[in-house]
């Protein structure tokens, strides 16, 4: 048995705890069974952007004939897209080797690791244990009990990054974000696309008005069905056949493409690692439960990342990982606030969101709701930029933002203003006093903030 001042299980975030601990001379291992650098780097965020941002290239050249620009496409390079993505892949996994090789003091265990006992891992049959222990151990595709779907060869957001040629058709099982990112890039490669979503609207977290111009934006390019829940898949010919009953008519019919992509949400890895044999608790979805100092029921013991099931991004992950290193190595009490926690949505048109919807402000707020459209400011104008909507959520005795949402180009770019706003406690006023350059699209945010009425 190997005794270290800190184990750290998982390479994405976690690569930065450890990095941290091995500053601070603590005896450090790391446990990873691959890919190196974890979901984000290998199949998460960097592959699926840099694919969306062809799909991104591709759309725009389509959508300029409204602007009286008309330009064909004449090839489409799918292999070259791929291949350009998995060599970004490549070099970002080696970066992250030889960075580990070059940190001296650290231990990397190479494998699939699991608890045996009290601040105890086994991993490639050795053992190890540890003072101090942090769990950035991410999550997995969750994959629905769907009769027939284990004998379909089906994708998944990573086996997807495998693909050689671009399908003729393929059905997306799931309307999540990840779904409607993957749908949005393979309707611009010229895939042919449905969707399967069971709910009765798509990326449900997001405001219903925001999913409801998602939706119709996507039908546009792609046949998108909700409240329709796949209950069969069959291999018919070289592809699959997907049986799907409508929720509120209980019929069925039948879909057919050449591959599944299956999208519908991401479980947790505490399963694998066992948690509960170092006495973990894990909730009622299998993540594993932490307090505001992202510590779990078991002293010294931190989860942080997807492992704790809170919001599951690569920007919030990392900062949790400040907040747990500052307490752990340095005796600090950080609580963590994901009170101006953000997120966006690589789809077409693009998704942004920050705070609270207006449906969760209700439960605890007296609250006023903005709204503007793109094409109520110069540039949205000029941009004939017709369905893009940002709302505000605000709390009415004290103007305090508790959410925006933003749908339309540039979301994620255009929110940050209200993040930064939010995180040092921003009141709509603040915001309309810093001076916006007219004409661009960040007038957005002061003319929704000027709209403020009763819901
Ligand atoms: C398709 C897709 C697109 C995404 N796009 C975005 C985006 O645009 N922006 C964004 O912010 N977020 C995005 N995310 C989410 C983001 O990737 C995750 O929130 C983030 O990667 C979580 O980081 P983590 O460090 O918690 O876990 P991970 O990065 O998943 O790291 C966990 C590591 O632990 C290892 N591991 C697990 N169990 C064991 C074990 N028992 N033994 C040894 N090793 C183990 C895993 O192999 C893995 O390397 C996306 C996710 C997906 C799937």
């Amino acid at each position: 048995m190997k005794n270290y001042d800190v184990i750290v299980i998982g390479s994405g975030c976690g690569a930065i705890i450890s990095g941290e601990a091995v500053a601070y001379d603590f005896k450090t291992a790391l446990v990873d069974r691959g890919p190196l650098g974890g979901t984000c780097l290998n199949v998460g965020c960097i592959p699926s952007k840099m694919l969306i941002y062809t799909a991104d290239r591709i759309v725009e050249i389509e959508e300029a004939k409204k602007l009286g620009i008309e330009a064909g496409i004449s090839n489409i390079d799918f292999k070259s897209i791929m291949e350009r993505m998995r060599h970004n892949i490549q070099e970002n996994q080696s970066h992250v080797r030889e960075g580990m090789k070059q940190a001296k003091k650290l231990d990397f265990y190479e494998g699939e690791g699991h608890f045996t006992g009290d601040y105890t891992l086994e991993v490639n049959g050795e053992k190890i244990k540890g003072k101090k222990i942090f769990i950035a151990s991410g999550s997995r595709p969750f994959i629905p009990p769907i009769k027939g779907l284990d004998s379909v060869g089906y994708l998944t957001n990573e086996t997807v990054l495998e693909l050689k040629a671009k399908p003729d058709s393929i059905i997306i099982i799931g309307g999540g974000y990840i779904a409607v990112e993957y749908g949005h890039f393979f309707a611009a490669m010229g895939t042919k696309v449905t969707m399967l979503e069971m709910a009765d609207r798509l990326v449900l977290p997001e405001e219903p008005e925001i999913s409801e111009l998602l939706r119709k934006a996507l039908s546009k390019r792609m046949a998108v069905h909700i409240g329709a829940q796949a209950i069969d898949v069959k291999q018919k010919g070289n592809g699959v056949a997907v049986l799907v009953k409508d929720k509120k008519t209980g019929k069925e019919k039948s879909f057919n493409g050449q591959s599944v992509l299956m999208a519908v949400g991401r479980r947790s890895n505490a399963d694998i690692l066992k948690v509960e044999n170092t006495g973990v608790a894990t909730d009622n979805r299998g993540f594993i439960k932490v307090d505001q100092y992202l510590e779990t029921s078991k002293k010294n013991i931190f989860a942080v990342g997807d492992a704790n099931g809170q919001q599951m991004f690569t920007h919030v992950a990392n900062r949790e990982v400040v907040i747990v290193a500052n307490n752990a190595f340095h005796n600090a009490r950080f609580k963590i606030d994901y009170s101006a926690a953000s997120h966006a949505i690589y789809s077409h048109p693009q998704i942004a969101s920050v705070g609270l919807t207006e449906e969760n402000a209700r439960k605890d707020h007296q609250i006023l709701v903005g709204r503007a459209k793109y094409n109520d400011v110069a540039k949205g104008e000029a941009m004939m930029e017709t369905e893009g909507l940002a709302k505000a959520i605000v709390e009415k005795e004290t103007e305090k933002i508790l959410g925006f949402h933003i749908i339309g180009p540039c979301a994620p770019v255009l929110i940050q203003e209200v993040v930064n706003a939010m995180t040092s406690g921003g009141h709509s006023g603040e915001i309309d006093q810093g001076l916006h350059i007219h004409p661009a699209l960040t007038e957005l945010i002061p003319t929704v903030l000027n709209n403020l009425e009763e819901p």
